[in-house]
């Protein structure tokens, strides 16, 4: 029969369906608990990407700690997921722990700084470099708050951003390429507003698509990740990020470096570790150990000339904050994490261990001659089920194989192993032992066996 990423049809139809019976057979409790009240919830879920995970109905689970997840069928599972970065520091961390309990007897949201906040801002500038700061809830907002900031200074109107990128679910970036030409991405839900009046994408790896770009002057920033890992994963060639910070410059927009997945990339993340430059920095997801956090900066030049725009600006609404971010609450955690979770050290056993899972990964892969590639990132490693190495968004959307990954992904949790949705995501967390990552790797090598 046809092949899908070199796999047999027939061999990936037999394990999908026994896998499926595998999982529900294990989750009576799960499945009486389901039926009794989710139907309470939009689509059965409380938030509808959770219907997205390949497995046959979510896993409700019990209890996380470390890089350990428990369902309610009493099920150990070795969490590779961890929240999607959320927790790509464990789950509850000990001291981040520790510091919501110690928060919890001081109140949770007033809309006012705590000391917490002045000892947070000076870590958060030691580590990541001499930003000007903000706090935000999530990396999608922190994004939507650089962006405006991005037009106010420069007077222009558009985002650049690349060919399947991810930002979160910011009206601004969700376009893409087709046919040549930026159009509103398929699939966004209720859009208004025509998105290519505000954003313009541009292949990943594209210096002179991005020079054309910057040429008709509409360009207030450059949105990027610093490695897509939205889209399979595609790395930089290299001069690509000196080559944007040099154009960025060249036609006066600003670089915006998003760094909620590549935190991942080293302590400080890929900026500190590769020495990019941005004009304004984001990071979000495991940022505070889990507590819903997003931090942007900007640099002291961008901050001067976004006073002088304030200045002048009518009185009124900004369009920018939302009531509960810096609360206190997070700046305990952020705290925490930045000085006691997030460290050095963390990183250097998270290195280690994302090499091991990489080298295991693409051993198994050669043995069984896949037609598969492994690209990582720090603690951040990713399977993609085609040949590679990938150039840009498109290559990678071609290279997503949904079919084989699903039955994969419900495969490997069935062996005790939960990796991320969406795509071959898997994080290594300080917590996560030299153990866990093998019994991933034998459960891959067991699964290809069997496909291949
Ligand atoms: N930026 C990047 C690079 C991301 O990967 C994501 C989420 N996957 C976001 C921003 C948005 O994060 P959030 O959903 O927490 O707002």
């Amino acid at each position: 029969s046809a092949l899908i990423a070199g796999v047999r049809r027939d061999r990936l139809d037999a394990m999908k369906t026994r896998e499926a019976k595998r999982f529900a057979k294990g989750r009576p409790r799960t499945q009486a608990a389901l039926a009794a009240g989710s139907d309470r919830f939009l689509g059965g879920v409380p938030m509808h990407w959770m219907k997205d995970w390949s497995m046959p109905f979510p896993m409700l689970v019990a209890k996380a700690k470390g890089a350990h997840l428990t369902d309610i069928d009493g099920f150990e599972i070795d969490d590779f997921c961890l929240g999607d970065t959320g927790s790509m520091f464990g789950h509850s961390p000990e001291p981040v722990a520790r510091a919501i309990r110690q928060q919890a007897r001081n109140g949770l949201t007033y809309m006012l700084p705590t000391e917490a906040a002045l000892q947070a801002a000076a870590l958060m500038t030691e580590i990541f470099g001499d930003f000007q700061w903000q706090i935000a809830t999530t990396a999608t907002d922190a994004n939507r708050c650089a962006l405006k900031v991005a037009r106010a200074v420069t007077g222009r109107r558009k985002v650049l951003v690349f060919n399947g990128c991810y930002h979160g679910t910011l009206d601004d970036t969700m376009v893409e390429l087709q046919d040549g030409k930026t159009q509103a991405r398929r699939g966004l839900v209720g859009q208004a507003f025509d998105l290519t009046q505000s954003a313009t994408a541009v292949e990943f790896n594209d210096l002179k698509g991005v020079e054309a770009a910057l040429k008709t002057g509409e360009i207030a920033a450059i949105l990027t990740e610093p490695v897509m890992t939205n889209s399979c994963m595609v790395l930089p060639d290299p001069g690509f990020h000196d080559g944007l910070r040099a154009l960025a410059s060249q036609y006066g927009a600003l670089l915006i470096i998003d760094e909620t997945h590549t935190i991942s990339s080293g302590y400080g993340g890929y900026t500190r570790v590769h020495g990019l430059n941005p004009d304004i920095f984001v990071v979000g997801k495991c940022v505070a150990g889990g507590m819903p956090t997003a931090l942007w900066g900007l640099r002291p030049a961008v901050a001067e000339r976004f006073a002088a725009y304030d200045a002048t600006r009518a009185a009124g609404h900004s369009g920018m904050g939302t009531t509960l971010s810096a609360n206190p609450m997070q700046f305990a955690c952020l705290t925490a994490n930045l000085s006691e979770v997030m460290t050095p050290k963390a990183y250097a056993h998270m290195e280690k261990g994302a090499e091991r899972l990489a080298r295991g990964l693409q051993k198994v892969i050669e043995k069984h001659g896949a037609p598969w590639h492994v690209v990582r990132v720090g603690a951040r490693v990713e399977f993609i089920c085609a040949p590679g190495p990938l150039k840009n968004g498109t290559e990678a959307a071609a290279a997503h194989q949904h079919a084989v990954e699903a039955v994969l992904h419900t495969a490997l949790l069935n062996r005790g192993c939960l990796i991320a949705p969406f795509h071959n995501m898997m994080l290594v967390s300080p917590a996560t032992r030299k153990k866990q990552i093998d019994r991933l790797i034998a459960a891959f090598d067991e699964i290809l066996t069997e496909l291949f």
